[in-house]
């Protein structure tokens, strides 16, 4: 077990056999979507999708997972990964992988985004997987911590629900603010040069989302909740997934306020959904790579990092998940030059592990051995 949790290197064979398994498993999970395409893939980014787009995608995922498992049976002397690569990619063929043809899909009431999901898994872990093992920040961390698993399934949750929260968080935002004759300030809004429209869906968002979350911090029943999201000791690309349902919710549905008053054009919300999907990763990973001065502009892995310190005197700093001028105005802002945390996680909690647990666990316990909220803890 032990053994297992070393860190890749490059040579060793274990990279290629993660990447065969990777492969395979998106692959023939792609499968799924080409088979219910009703139920399993989102509306509108059928449209974008040609047959073949989707076709040479799934010929060259199939590829490439063989490729992937012959390179780790030559270089590791352990076969199990490359041969499970090897079975998913058969696998993969038997449903019909290098076969799968478009075809016209009926109008349906729900699907559950199972494309959306394949699609950000696979970008994301070819943009920051590398990064991760070429500029690593702690340089003995593991992909396949204790609680990889836990993060993954985290990940896929919150991607398979988007569409219901995407409805579900929108309802407050409506509800508020729907009556209000808005037309005039969405023309003001529309007239502005592009720029300037996206640095204010994401200021204003940022504000919104500074104070909720900030909320969550000085609220002790809110703070269980939220906790869950800091009780991560591996930061890396999957752990800022680790968010409670009703964390999300109620920051999302607080972002949504802001997006829906101001009526930004599809395209900035669009460009805003991209860049917020990969920074909010960022932010997390494992990497200490050097942003220069940028740092001062945009928050960067260090500063979130800062974020979830498991020193208590540091904690309630840098809120912000965009600009950090933002804390620097509310008070919160602690950025020490070219220091990281020791550590990251919460040292005077136990969570149980696990998502299912997680998921039930904060409506009627505290993770807490005292019920000292973070920032009475903290120096700040
Ligand atoms: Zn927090
Ligand atoms: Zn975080």
């Amino acid at each position: 077990m032990k053994k297992q949790n070393k860190r890749m290197r490059v040579g060793e064979g274990r990279i290629s056999g993660a990447i065969s398994i990777f492969l395979g498993s998106l692959s023939l999970t792609s499968i799924l979507c080409f088979k219910f395409p009703e139920q399993l893939t989102t509306p509108e980014f059928r449209e974008v999708y040609t047959a073949d787009m989707v076709e040479n995608l799934m010929f060259g995922a199939i590829i490439a997972t063989f490729l992937f498992a012959l390179v780790s049976i030559l270089l590791n002397k352990n076969k199990s990964n490359a041969v499970i690569g090897i079975i998913l990619g058969v696998l993969a063929i038997a449903v019909g992988g290098l076969t799968v043809e478009g075809r016209a899909v009926e109008k349906v009431s729900w699907s559950i985004g199972l494309d959306w999901l394949i699609l950000d898994l696979f970008i994301m872990a070819l943009l920051f997987v590398p990064i991760e093992l070429a500029f690593p920040k702690n340089k003995l961390q593991s992909k396949f911590h204790d609680e990889w698993r836990t993060d993954l399934i985290y990940f896929g949750i919150s991607h398979l629900a988007i569409q219901l929260f995407g409805v579900l968080t929108k309802k407050p935002a409506v509800a508020f603010f729907g009556w209000m004759n808005l037309e005039q300030v969405h023309e003001w809004v529309s007239g502005l040069p592009f720029v300037i429209e996206l640095f204010l869906a994401l200021l204003v968002t940022d504000i919104f989302q500074y104070w909720t979350h900030r909320f969550f911090h000085s609220h002790h029943y809110l703070w269980r909740f939220h906790s869950i999201h800091h009780s991560t000791q591996n930061m890396d690309w999957l752990a800022g997934s680790r968010t409670h349902f009703i964390d999300i919710f109620f920051t999302r549905s607080m972002s949504y306020i802001p997006l829906y008053v101001l009526g930004f054009s599809t395209l900035t919300f669009n460009v805003y959904i991209v860049f917020i999907a990969i920074h909010a990763v960022l932010i997390h990973s494992n990497t200490s790579i050097n942003f220069g001065i940028l740092k001062y502009i945009i928050t960067t892995p260090q500063y979130h990092h800062w974020h979830h310190c498991e020193e208590p005197e540091h904690y309630g700093n840098n809120f912000a998940v965009v600009f950090p001028f933002i804390d620097k105005i509310f008070g919160t802002y602690y950025l020490p030059g070219k220091e990281w945390p020791k550590g990251t996680g919460l040292i005077d909690a136990s969570f149980p592990k696990g998502f299912v647990k997680q998921l039930a666990f904060p409506f009627t316990k505290s993770p807490f051995k005292n019920d000292l909220l973070p920032e009475e803890k903290s120096k700040r």
